[in-house]
């Protein structure tokens, strides 16, 4: 059975990152995808864990050869899903997840309809600014650019199938997990499951 594809869109401070760390420790057969960007790495990023850290002209030729699944400009740099790795999980039946932003959504919703959207969504612009501010890895410019990005990010709400808020952590965290859980119990995928079953008692 082609395993299920969640992409998780978020503004940079949404605390997309630590609820998507604690889903996967829950989940552990949900396979993370690694983008490519030319972003340079923060303190502590390590290549090929968080990014496939490149260069604009490695990314450039990537992109020539249709090596994207989706791709976008995101704050000045270029972000990329690698489609032959996205397809082979979901070929092999395991559940993939992406973390990307609302064009590269967008992107992948042409490919692949049957994708799950879920957004998740900080409680506050106050919070979302606080949150930035204390993770101390960007400097206040880039800060300010985010909390501007995360407005026009959040307009693009409307196109999630799902929506969560990360006011309470735990409670976001059970509501991401509740949304992969009803995913697996979609009508086609329980139908093609328990086939012998179902051929029976119909
Ligand atoms: P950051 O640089 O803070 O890790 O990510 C900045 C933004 O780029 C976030 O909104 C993140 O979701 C988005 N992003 C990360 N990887 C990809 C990707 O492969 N494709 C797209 N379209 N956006 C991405």
């Amino acid at each position: 059975m082609t395993g299920s594809l969640f992409v998780i869109v978020a503004p940079s401070g949404a605390g997309k990152t630590t609820l998507v760390e604690a889903l996967l420790r829950e989940e552990p057969s949900i396979r993370l995808s690694v983008s490519f960007t030319t972003r340079s790495p923060r303190p502590g990023e390590i290549h090929g864990r968080e990014y496939y850290f490149v260069s604009r002209t490695e990314f450039e030729a990537m992109l020539a050869s249709g090596e994207f699944l989706e791709h976008a400009e995101v704050y000045g740099n270029l972000y990329g899903t690698s489609k032959a790795w996205i397809t082979a999980a979901r070929k092999a039946g395991e559940d993939v997840l992406l973390e990307i932003d609302w064009q590269g959504a967008a992107q992948v919703r042409e490919i692949f309809p049957d994708m799950v959207d879920i957004f998740i969504m900080p409680p506050s612009i106050e919070t979302l600014e606080a949150r930035l501010t204390a993770r101390g890895k960007d400097s206040p410019e880039v800060i300010s650019r985010r909390i501007a990005g995360a407005r026009e990010e959040m307009r693009h709400i409307s196109d999630a199938d799902f929506v969560i808020v990360n006011d309470n952590f735990d409670t976001a965290r059970s509501d991401l997990r509740a949304v992969v859980r009803a995913t697996h119990l979609n009508r086609e995928r329980q139908l093609e499951r328990y086939a012998d079953i179902i051929l029976r008692l119909v």
